[in-house]
């Protein structure tokens, strides 16, 4: 079966964005306000002849931080199943905020590969938020700017041995 592979990341990352570009068509809302993706959208992708299914998620918009365990339960049970990689995005431009690092917690207790992406990467307005997120504790960040499509190909390399 074709692989899947799966966005996750906190509001306003760019997830909608990469879930686009990976699929090349608007096929998923972006907009400024979070919680635009109101369920999971699923796409067929193709990076470097490597085609799989990508899912876009939204299962941390309106969540206030006393939910999030009970929430990151449910995000294990529903948005991994079947998943064969995440795409753990977060905003270079922000920094790593304490979502990021809920999230980040949650991710190293699955048994899924984790590609930790840093979104927002254009410029040098992304260099600390990139360093930073090192400190998740899931490897080396790939820099990539969805909305101008730099760099989205370098997530062959983290993807291919796992997919
Ligand atoms: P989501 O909530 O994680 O799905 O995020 P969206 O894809 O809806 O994007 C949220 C906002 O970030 C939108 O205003 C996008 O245009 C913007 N955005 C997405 N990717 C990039 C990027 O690579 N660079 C910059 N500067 N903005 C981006
Ligand atoms: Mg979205």
């Amino acid at each position: 079966a074709k692989p899947t592979v799966i966005i996750i990341g906190r509001p306003n990352v760019g997830k909608s964005t990469l879930f686009n570009r990976l699929v090349g068509k608007k096929l998923a809302l972006v907009d400024d306000q979070p919680g635009v993706t109101r369920d999971r959208r699923v796409g067929d992708a193709e990076l470097a002849g490597l085609k799989f299914d990508i899912v876009d998620t939204a299962g941390w918009e309106d969540e206030d931080a006393e939910s999030l365990p009970g929430r990151m339960r449910a995000q294990t049970e529903v948005s991994l199943e079947g998943a064969d990689a995440v795409l753990f995005v977060i905003d270079a431009r922000a920094g790593i905020t304490p979502l990021d690092e809920e999230i980040g917690r949650w991710l190293r207790t699955v048994d899924v590969p984790i590609v930790l992406v840093a979104n927002k990467a254009e410029g040098k307005a992304g260099d600390a938020g990139l360093y930073e997120s090192f400190s998740l504790g899931l490897g080396d960040p790939v820099p990539l700017s969805a909305e101008h499509g730099e760099g989205v190909a370098d997530l062959f390399e983290g993807l291919w041995p796992h997919i």
